[in-house]
């Protein structure tokens, strides 16, 4: 059985919570996430993907900042935790962000996971994790990774500050070698840009179980970064996300192309034995969208 978002978050949010919150997806319709909580161990992520949507609402948001306290605050909502739903790091920031390497703040807050027996995912756009699958292959935890590309070139521009796409598999495939369950993303779809290398990027990743995949989402402000990055991709999207009026605030491609690209998506993923999920599209997913399905219970 599936619980939504919003059958849950009527008892599952509790007012003292501060830092582990009942993930809201933007309040996005087409969202069909499983309930879950989602912890952000630091403010902003100095990744700085060209079309990251955490612009439009964290100021700075590309200039990591430290939590006060968090540590000693997250102990204290882990004892009142539902140990039944997941906690997910993170959806408006990344666990391991540059500093992560020398404040190992995530490092720590996995090392109360693991004593409060809590069930958690990680999403990463780095390698760092690996430096903690001693402690995250004693957790009941699915690891994943973000990949767009396998271009270097387009990664680079894309994702200036996060290790290439290369490093990020290999450590995903220690995280396997150590026994812990793991999935992708491959998000955002761009057509004109990382579309053009789909078919080999699920390759590349053809060792995981499950793989999500959401097409570009715009905002205002990650339009004008992709715009001055990517002129002549722009060009040819412009006319595209135009047509739409935006859906919960984020401009999408026309539907018919959408389910087109999800659609082939699906198959190519599918052929390799792998599951699909679809991010925030409208579009169906199996057996789960997140990946969510495959933290142990
Ligand atoms: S890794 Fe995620 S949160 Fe960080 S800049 Fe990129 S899209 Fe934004």
């Amino acid at each position: 059985m599936m619980f939504t978002v919003s059958v849950f978050n009527h008892f599952a949010l509790d007012e003292s919570m501060s830092y582990i919150r009942p993930f809201d997806p933007w309040k996005s319709k087409l969202c069909t996430c499983p309930f879950k909580y989602t912890l952000n161990v630091y403010t902003g992520c100095d990744h700085a993907c060209i079309y990251c949507y955490i612009t439009s609402y964290i100021p700075k948001a590309f200039k990591v900042r430290i939590k006060e306290n968090l540590l000693l605050e997250i102990e204290r909502e882990l004892r009142k935790l539902n140990k039944r739903f997941i906690v997910s790091l993170s959806y408006s920031s990344d666990p391991y962000p540059t500093i992560e390497k020398q404040l190992g703040i995530t490092r720590k807050a996995l090392q109360l996971f693991q004593q409060y027996n809590v069930r958690c995912m990680i999403l990463t756009k780095s390698d760092i994790f690996e430096r903690d699958l001693d402690i995250l292959k004693n957790l009941k935890c699915a690891v994943g990774i973000t990949v767009t590309t396998l271009n270097e070139d387009i990664a680079k521009q894309l994702e200036p500050n996060a290790p290439l796409p290369e490093d990020r598999i290999k450590a995903l495939k220690s995280a396997k070698k150590a026994g812990i369950p793991i999935y992708a993303r491959i998000d955002p779809i761009i057509p004109y840009l990382t579309w053009d290398d789909f078919e080999e990027t699920v390759k590349a990743l053809s060792f995981v179980s499950h793989i999500t995949v959401s097409t570009l989402k715009l905002r205002p402000d990650s339009w004008k970064r992709m715009k001055a990055k990517f002129p002549e991709v722009m060009e040819k999207l412009e006319p595209l996300y135009k047509k739409n009026k935006p859906i919960g605030g984020y401009y999408y491609l026309p539907k018919e192309l959408r389910l087109k690209i999800l659609k082939e998506a699906e198959n190519i993923i599918e052929s390799k034995g792998i599951t699909f999920g679809s991010c925030r599209e409208g579009y169906h997913s199996y057996p789960t969208c997140d990946g969510s399905h495959l933290v142990p219970l």
